[in-house]
């Protein structure tokens, strides 16, 4: 019987120091690869799809990869302190295989006819390592000079799924923890290993320079549009502002006109309805509500939909009064509700020219226009 193990473990550091700052996965085998399913995910259907893979053990401390490998009918057990540690728990686990695949969860590109191939090497072989051959000259160095040019006509890259007998397996890492693969562990035994062929395109993911290609980047853009009266005896709130008037916007909330087209500008871009669909003005729990709470739950709308804020611009209607002064601390407000910088929001007045209502003060007017992104597989 062969059963296979997926070491979906490791750290992901490398990957997350690499990783721009919007980027929402911060553990590499959690990234959505082009036909939808996680990396970690296409690494376990490869081992699953396998007719001579009978049992598969996924060894992780992620729970989300934990739930669904234990739906689709894997064994999970825990990650060690290092790899080949991991890989000892899964091929522990594996008990009653007379052989074992041991696969890097972050190599999702495999195909079934390696898998196969290295499959059907272990009928002659105590262990079976798919290699690439070294297309680089390689060197041997200290920190800053060359030791030596080694040979490259005798260098290859090892890669995993790798295969051997059980048994052999089992005492080879456990003698072995500092063993970087399978077939090392195996060698330093006295094992004879078999190489067979592997694939140029089965790269290990590192760095998000390794994943870049297979994604893209979704632009979304809304725009939003609000105006309410003046009206003596209220306060004027601006951008989560009180600006110093005569006096304030008439409306069941504070009537924040820039936050409100901030609001809707959110909402439009991501199509997740308007302001009054979310926060009826019938509802008293809005009554003279600070307005700042409408945005907030919009970015969290919309960041719950995979969406970051790229930027926010405000343009003010307004006859009176100067808003110049405030557009510092305006910005400030909507950056830190948004959760962004304040270079990723912009805000500018101009007067209506004395035209119309607007232009005779009788009201303040707001457009805010917002564009969003999210990293979807390509
Ligand atoms: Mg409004």
């Amino acid at each position: 019987m062969t059963a296979a193990v997926l070491l979906a473990a490791g750290e992901s550091r490398r990957f997350a120091e690499s990783c721009p700052a919007a980027f929402p996965w911060k553990s590499k085998l959690l990234v959505p690869l082009p036909d939808g399913g996680p990396v970690w995910r296409r690494s376990f259907d490869l081992l699953a799809r396998s007719p001579e893979v009978r049992h598969i053990v996924v060894v992780t401390d992620d729970e989300a990869i934990r739930a669904e490998a234990e739906a689709a009918g894997a064994t999970v057990v825990p990650g060690g302190e290092t790899r080949a540690l991991s890989s000892l728990n899964g091929i522990e686990a594996a008990d009653g295989a007379h052989t074992v695949v041991v696969h890097d969860a972050a190599r999702p590109f495999a195909t079934a006819s390696l898998l196969q191939r290295v499959l059907d090497a272990t009928a002659e072989a105590v262990a079976v390592v798919p290699v690439i051959a070294a297309s680089d000259t390689i060197k041997r160095c200290s920190a800053d000079e060359v030791k030596e040019t080694l040979d490259r006509s005798s260098l290859y890259h090892a890669q995993t799924p790798q295969a051997a007998n059980r048994d052999a397996l089992l005492a080879a890492m456990r003698a072995h923890p500092e063993a970087t693969d399978e077939a090392s562990a195996l060698e330093r035994e006295g094992e004879s290993v078999r190489a067979v062929e592997g694939e140029m395109t089965n790269r290990k993911i590192t760095t998000f320079h390794d994943l870049e290609g297979l994604l893209r980047v979704e632009n979304r853009t809304g725009l939003g549009y609000d105006v309410h009266r003046l009206v003596p005896g209220r306060p004027l709130v601006l951008g989560g502002i009180v600006v110093p008037f005569d006096r304030g916007l008439e409306g069941h909330s504070d009537a924040d006109v820039v936050l409100h087209a901030a609001t809707d500008a959110l909402l439009g871009a991501a199509a997740l309805g308007d302001i009054g669909s979310h926060f009826p003005n019938t509802d008293p729990a809005w009554k003279d509500a600070n307005s700042s709470r409408f945005l907030r739950h919009a970015a969290d709308l919309v960041r719950a939909e995979g969406f970051q804020v790229a930027n926010l611009d405000v343009t003010l209607l307004a006859e009176a009064p100067k808003v110049g002064p405030f557009v510092a601390a305006m910005r400030d407000s909507m950056a830190s509700i948004l959760e962004v910088e304040s270079s990723r929001i912009s805000v500018k007045a101009t007067t209506h020219e004395g035209l119309g209502a607007l232009g005779r003060g009788e009201g303040i007017a707001a457009f805010a226009i917002a564009t969003l992104e999210r990293w979807l597989p390509r």
